[in-house]
């Protein structure tokens, strides 16, 4: 395995690990499920700006309900079942879209209640072979930015365009400006007549259009229960890394009776837009080590910044400036070892720590950190001034 690799990467940045025992699944370390909760909030707040409300449903759901929407019958080799009769038949989830339809059921739904839009951190599980099992970009458990969007048909565009907005402005932040978008097509193994396909093609290649979009055709890639726009990033290695979707679904809301009552007074199937911004948070976080190399951008960092001390005198001093920069929001790593400091700059450097504050006597006794950055310049600043001038990038 080379150096660059992210599996790599996460045992050198103590991220990480995975083993026989848990064979496609991942041991988040604290620093790496640092990184993980920072993704999980960012992604969290842009959800809920969004106009997306967040939820959460069961992991284990009856084989009753994955049969009647079908996921038994096109997905059921990649399903997670345990043995038992009726009701006690449970399977663990592969998707989250059946759960989300069981919310909108559970009231009767009017019109004005579109587009109704739920978003879930989707822990799901897949039965992948294991020689398909790839570090972080393929295994068997994984959490999705799930969402589902439950709207008219004339919603489409819209929707799929006020979705296209969000994942431009996210993968920018995560620092991928270059993006390659595929537009896959019904499946040979599908559920829904041609009529219902050809309907659903047809609004998604429209919404596309609108939206701006450059697609590439993927003939026969969609869901078995519709089309669908793969959002791939381009990294800085020149691979593209599949990462978004949008797809449009007329079955699954006919299959499990979802409906709302329109202006007429009449019944009604709702469209369901099935989105995913990262997709599998795990397999992001993957493209993410490989992308940056491990030195991620200051907000993303697992910690953020070393505060370092010189001597041992000064070390009361750095617990301080520790705690303040804490206070403040910072993750922190506090370093008084022994060791000198050019040391402790390496270190920090290869623990993917961007920001390092030395403090020695000078320092305590005017109440300020000798601060560097990546490009090894060192300033000296109040902490107080240190942590303003910081904040703005340090948060996302
Ligand atoms: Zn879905």
């Amino acid at each position: 395995m080379d150096d660059n690799d992210h599996r790599a990467i996460g045992n050198r940045m103590d991220l990480f690990h995975q083993q026989e025992e848990g064979a496609g699944m991942v041991f988040w370390h604290p620093r790496g499920f640092a990184l993980y909760q920072v993704i999980e909030g960012y992604i969290r707040r842009q959800m809920r700006a969004a106009g997306y409300r967040e939820v959460r449903t069961p992991q284990l759901l009856s084989r009753a309900l994955w049969q009647a929407s079908g996921h038994w019958e096109k997905f059921g080799d990649n399903m997670f079942a345990l043995p038992g009769e009726d009701s006690h038949a449970l399977a663990l989830k592969p998707m989250n879209c059946p759960g989300h339809i069981q919310i909108f059921n559970k009231r009767i739904r009017s019109f004005r209640d579109l587009p109704f839009r739920l978003a879930e951190f989707g822990a799901c599980h897949r039965d992948e072979p294991s020689g398909a099992l790839l570090g972080l970009m393929r295994t068997r458990a994984f959490v999705q930015d799930d969402a589902h969007v439950f709207c008219a048909d004339d919603d489409i565009v819209a929707e799929v365009a006020r979705f296209c907005a969000l994942l431009r402005r996210v993968y920018a932040d995560f620092g991928f400006d270059d993006m390659a978008v595929a537009f896959s097509t019904r499946p040979a193994v599908r559920a829904g007549t041609d009529a219902v396909w050809d309907r659903a093609e047809a609004a998604l290649a429209d919404a596309a259009k609108q939206a701006g979009l450059d697609c590439r055709a993927q003939p026969g890639e969609g869901a078995f229960y519709g089309p669908k726009l793969e959002f791939a990033l381009r990294d800085n290695r020149g691979r593209e890394w599949q990462c978004g979707t949008v797809q449009v679904d007329l079955v699954l809301p006919e299959r499990l009776d979802a409906a709302y009552v329109d202006a007429d007074n009449k019944r009604r199937r709702p469209v369901l837009l099935h989105h995913a911004v990262l997709g599998s948070i795990e397999r992001f976080i993957g493209i993410l080590l490989e992308h940056h190399q491990g030195r991620l951008p200051l907000w993303l960092a697992p910690e953020q910044i070393a505060v370092a001390s010189i001597t041992e005198a000064a070390a009361d001093y750095a617990g301080e400036v520790a705690a303040r920069f804490e206070e403040a929001g910072f993750r922190v790593a506090l370093d008084t070892r022994k060791a000198r400091l050019p040391r402790k700059i390496v270190d920090a450097r290869e623990a993917g720590i961007p920001l390092l504050a030395a403090v020695g006597a000078r320092e305590a006794a005017a109440g300020t950190v000798a601060l560097r950055g990546a490009d090894g310049d060192s300033e000296v600043l109040a902490v107080d001034a240190a942590i303003d001038r910081l904040a703005p990038e340090a948060f996302r």
